[in-house]
Order: C-alpha cells, then sequence, then structure tokens
C-alpha cells in the first residue's frame, strides 16, 4: 500500500503538532501546516523523515491552494485532512463584537470548509480519505463567556455530520474530536487572563479549568492524537463526535 499522505492545520504547536508527530510515527507522510514559520519547522523537524513544513493561513482561500498544491506536488495527493487549527478567545457576550466573533467562524468553520472542499472531490475520486475535525466538547454543550467559540464548534460538529451523510459508503470518513480543556497555549492563556480577572494564581486558575472537565482533569495533547490514529485506522467510523473529557485513565497518567 502507498504511503498514505496527511495534511494538520494547526500543527506547529499543541494539539495538531501532537497529532502530526503521531501521524509521522505512524509511518503516514506529513504536511504540517499552520502560519508561524518556526514552529511548523520545528514540527516537521521532529517528525523526521519527510514531513512538510508548510506556512498557512485557514483563512485565505489562495494560502489554502498553495499549501494543497505543494503538498500534492512534494508528497502526493491527500488522504486524510485533520482540521486542527483554531482560535478560541473569551469574553463577555456583551462585549462579543462582530469582528470578535467573525474571527472565530473564519478560522474554525470557514477554514475547515474551505480546506474540505479542496481535498474531499479528489478523496472521494480515490475513494479513500479520512477528514478529522477538531471540535471541541465546546461543540456539544455550552457554557458562559464563550459564545462566539461555542457557536463555531457547534457550526463545525454540524458541517461534520451533514458531511460525513453526504460521503458515507464511498470510503471517505468524516469525524469530529470533542476534546474538553487540553494543556495547551489556548489553556495557558485562558489561565492568564483569570489570573488578571480574579488575582488567583496561574497554578489555581489551570486547576480551576481542568475541574471544568468531566474527568476534573487536563486532557493530554498525545490524547488526542491518539483518537486521530485512531479514526485515520479506522474505516467504518463516519459521522461520530469522538469525546475526550478526561473521564478515561490519562494517556501518560499526568495530572495538572
Ligand atoms: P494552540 O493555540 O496551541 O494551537 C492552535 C494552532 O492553530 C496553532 O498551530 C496556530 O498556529 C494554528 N492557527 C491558528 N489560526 C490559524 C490560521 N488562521 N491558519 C492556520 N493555522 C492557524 O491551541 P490547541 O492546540 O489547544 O488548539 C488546537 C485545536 O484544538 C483548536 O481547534 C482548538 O479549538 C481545539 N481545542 C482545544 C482545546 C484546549 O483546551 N486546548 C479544547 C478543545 C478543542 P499559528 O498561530 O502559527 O497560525
Amino acid at each position: 500500500m502507498a504511503t498514505r499522505v496527511a495534511l494538520v492545520t494547526g500543527g506547529g504547536r499543541g494539539i495538531g503538532r501532537a497529532i502530526a508527530l503521531r501521524l509521522a510515527a505512524d509511518s503516514l507522510a506529513v504536511a504540517v501546516a499552520a502560519r508561524t514559520r518556526q514552529q511548523v519547522e520545528d514540527t516537521a523537524r521532529a517528525a523526521g523523515g519527510g514531513a512538510l513544513p508548510l506556512v498557512l493561513d485557514v483563512t485565505d482561500a489562495a494560502s489554502i491552494a498553495a499549501a494543497i498544491e505543494r503538498t500534492t506536488r512534494e508528497l502526493g495527493p491527500i488522504d486524510v485532512l485533520v482540521n486542527n487549527a483554531g482560535i478560541a478567545e473569551s469574553a463577555p457576550f456583551a462585549k462579543t463584537e462582530p469582528e470578535f466573533w467573525d474571527r472565530h467562524f473564519a478560522v474554525n468553520v470557514r477554514g475547515p470548509y474551505l480546506m474540505a472542499r479542496a481535498v474531499v472531490p479528489g478523496m472521494l475520486q480515490r475513494r479513500w480519505g479520512r477528514v478529522i475535525n477538531v471540535a471541541s466538547l465546546a461543540g456539544l454543550v455550552g457554557s458562559p463567556y464563550v459564545t462566539a467559540y461555542t457557536a463555531s464548534k457547534h457550526a463545525l460538529v454540524g458541517f461534520t455530520r451533514a458531511l460525513a451523510t453526504e460521503v458515507s459508503g464511498r470510503g471517505v470518513t468524516v469525524n469530529a474530536l470533542c476534546p474538553g480543556f487540553t494543556a495547551t497555549d489556548i489553556v495557558w492563556s485562558g489561565a492568564r487572563n483569570i489570573v488578571t480577572k480574579t488575582g488567583k494564581s496561574f497554578d489555581d486558575a489551570v486547576k480551576a479549568l481542568a475541574e471544568l472537565n468531566p474527568g476534573r482533569r487536563l486532557i493530554e495533547p498525545d490524547e488526542v492524537a491518539d483518537a486521530a490514529a485512531r479514526l485515520v485506522a479506522d474505516d467504518t467510523t463516519n459521522g461520530e463526535t469522538v469525546v475526550l473529557d478526561g473521564t478515561a485513565p490519562a494517556a501518560k497518567g499526568v495530572m495538572r
């Protein structure tokens, strides 16, 4: 079987980096894409082999076209698309300005739509493909101060479910990963926000976020990467939301 090719958006750090490294370890040829060149180069180096670093902005259709063209030319047609790039900012609803709202939808929903639109037709032609959308528990439940993020992740889950039904039975699957608070920059910056607003210590702020997860611990990026790897190997699961809420034992037993 030819080497499968994966493109991971937001692969420079956090969850995307863990997914890129995991797929490379599973012998896929991986394109690592995000806006910060140094981070995608670092992940690609760590992934070893022929991993391809790409500077990509998922809000920019021309940037997407260039990244897909280069991946196809250098690694081959894309078999696995991991729509992981995302932003998560918090604000009380009254301070949720239209630009703030639109920014979340541009990155978290329109980005995955544009990426999928560019690669799914080829997957269907080749009768094999995986689209893995990194949504969130916020794609399934609501919480305060994150209306824009939550609405965008619900939209991403809806997109996942609808596209999954459309490609069903043709060799392509579309699923969403729904982690709770995960140990990445998103949580560290959320914790800094809490420190500023409440005067709590940074460690207490991180702990408070961890305790919002049903398992009362942070999710590790490697747990999300394991779930992504399982979906790559799985021919049948389609249109599902895979919840990672910390109620299962941690991948590395790390508690924060
Ligand atoms: P990070 O902030 O560590 O990583 C986000 C990644 O997305 C970075 O590589 C960033 O790179 C990239 N990115 C952001 N905007 C764009 C853009 N316009 N174009 C291309 N890449 C972009 O956060 P996480 O690893 O935590 O987040 C990854 C995904 O997981 C997100 O979709 C997030 O919503 C989701 N998630 C995270 C949770 C958490 O608690 N951490 C919980 C549930 C879901 P750059 O800035 O260089 O472009």
